[in-house]
């Protein structure tokens, strides 16, 4: 554990609003950050994340990368506060953009490394994700694997110091923008799917590895799949112990859920009142009619509940610490208000959503419209919305787990059994799942 070095909160502050005046880029006047990351709306690509990566390289040589991470791994050993002191000081400037590879090495990978893996582990990849030298991404999903994420079916053999991995990963976000994979495996098939999963460091470029780039219906192209024919990776690139990666994976699901958001200490207001369909209703004509502004107040005040009960989650979790009940409360919150938000957003559009002037990609509609698809992305994205009800009931209210037909049965038998189930249903029946 670091030792905090002892800052005082107002310097600290005042040093870094002068680094960042000297040093970063001012947003442009008028660009929404909210808008300009919505998922589909930009094409990241290579050269745009190589051009990123001095930035990064930038705020670590300052000491403003990793503010609360243990200095022994290249952070500050600071604490939250003074890491909200700088992300308040550089709200109007340009920080590193990964997308969410960024989101996903800093916000998700970063800390199951810190919390599972060895200390040479964090000694070899902690500081270089602070420089920017090393983005991950998440392999957790796959065909068999998604909901059922102990389902998974990407073998690793043990051989020597290495492992031997073969089989398939689905909706990588960004694996095609980053460096390394935290994956997923099954080391072990003689046991219950929850007890032979192990957690590796997968280079994305390592003989073997195939990453294709899925084409989405919002355009965008950030997810893939990859495929791995017998990538050997080194033992020292494990994290944590041979076959009790369902532990991990606890960890990793709060994070994923949002559990390790920053909570602001300020009171929480409700925010303006949603510029962006205020700007849709003016666009189409609708701004004086009375049931257009009961839709643009329902729709602030369902982002104002979404936002005060996301706040008190994350100080539950907080204070019982890493349980992926509780952070499931926080995914529901996000996947139930997001996609009835963008539901209200297609009402006040009416028709307009429907079609527009190729030269109009940049106007509201059609901003509107990727909005509205991506509305649906929280519902699914870390868990379905059906998968946090029964994380809540399970593991938050008691009660009964699900009945499940594969969980105490040998994984290897599991699969035998699907390939030659003849449709009859005999035992307890159900999907199987975490
Ligand atoms: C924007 C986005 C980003 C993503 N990024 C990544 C990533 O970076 N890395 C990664 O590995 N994965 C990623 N995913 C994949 C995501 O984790 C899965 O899509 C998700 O877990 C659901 O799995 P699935 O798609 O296989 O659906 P399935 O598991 O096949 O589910 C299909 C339907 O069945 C329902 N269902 C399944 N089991 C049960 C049950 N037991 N009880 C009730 N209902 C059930 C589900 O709720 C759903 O409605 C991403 C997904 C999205 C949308």
């Amino acid at each position: 554990m670091t030792t905090t070095t002892p800052v005082d909160l107002e310097a600290y502050r005042r040093e870094a609003r002068a680094w960042i005046a000297a040093n970063l880029a001012p947003r442009e006047i008028g660009q929404d950050p909210v808008a300009a990351n919505l998922r589909g709306s930009r094409e990241y690509t290579r050269e745009q994340m190589a051009a990123e990566r001095p930035k990064q390289r930038a705020l670590f040589d300052a000491g403003y990368a990793g503010i609360t991470w243990p200095v022994e791994y290249g952070g500050q050993g600071l604490t939250r506060a003074h890491e909200r002191a700088f992300l308040e000081e550089a709200a109007g400037f340009e920080l590193p953009d990964f997308g969410y590879a960024g989101s996903m090495t800093f916000g998700v990978c970063a800390a199951v490394i810190l919390a599972h893996a060895s200390e040479d582990f964090k000694r070899r990849h902690l500081p270089r994700m602070l420089k920017g030298e090393e983005l991950w991404v998440q392999f957790f999903s796959e065909p068999s694997g998604g909901s059922d994420l102990a389902g998974i079916r990407t073998r690793a053999t043990r051989d020597g110091d290495t492992w031997i991995l073969n089989g398939a990963k689905v909706w990588t976000s960004f694996g095609h923008l980053a460096d390394w994979g935290l994956c997923l495996a099954r080391s072990n098939w003689s046991v219950p799917k929850h007890r032979g999963l192990t957690w590796f460091g997968v280079p994305v470029d390592a003989p073997g590895v195939t990453v294709r780039v899925i084409r989405l219906i919002n355009g965008g192209a950030d997810f893939c799949e990859e495929f791995f024919d017998d990538v050997v990776i080194p033992d020292a690139e494990r994290i944590g112990d041979v076959d009790q990666g369902w532990t991990i994976a606890q960890t990793m699901l709060v994070h994923e859920r949002g559990g390790s958001t920053e909570v602001p200490d300020a009171p929480l207001e409700p925010g303006p009142l949603a510029p962006d369909l205020v700007a849709l209703a003016r666009e189409v004509g609708r701004i004086d009619e009375p049931h257009a502004r009961q839709l643009i107040a329902q729709a602030h005040s369902l982002m104002f509940l979404r936002d005060a009960l996301s706040r008190r989650i994350r100080r539950t979790l907080k204070l019982h610490g890493a349980n992926p009940g509780y952070a499931a409360y926080w995914a529901l919150a996000h996947g139930t208000f997001d996609a009835q938000r963008a539901n209200l957003s297609i009402d006040l559009a009416r028709g307009h959503l429907v079609a527009w002037e190729p030269s109009e990609t940049e106007g509201v509609a059609a901003s509107t419209a990727l909005a509205f698809l991506n509305g649906k992305i929280n519902s699914v994205a870390g868990g379905t919305d059906q998968m946090q009800r029964n994380a809540i009931s399970e593991q938050v209210l008691g009660l009964p787990r699900e009945p499940s037909f594969d969980r105490d049965k040998p994984f290897d038998q599991v699969v035998r059994d699907a390939e030659h189930w003849d449709g009859r249903v005999t035992g307890p029946t159900g999907p199987s799942h975490s």
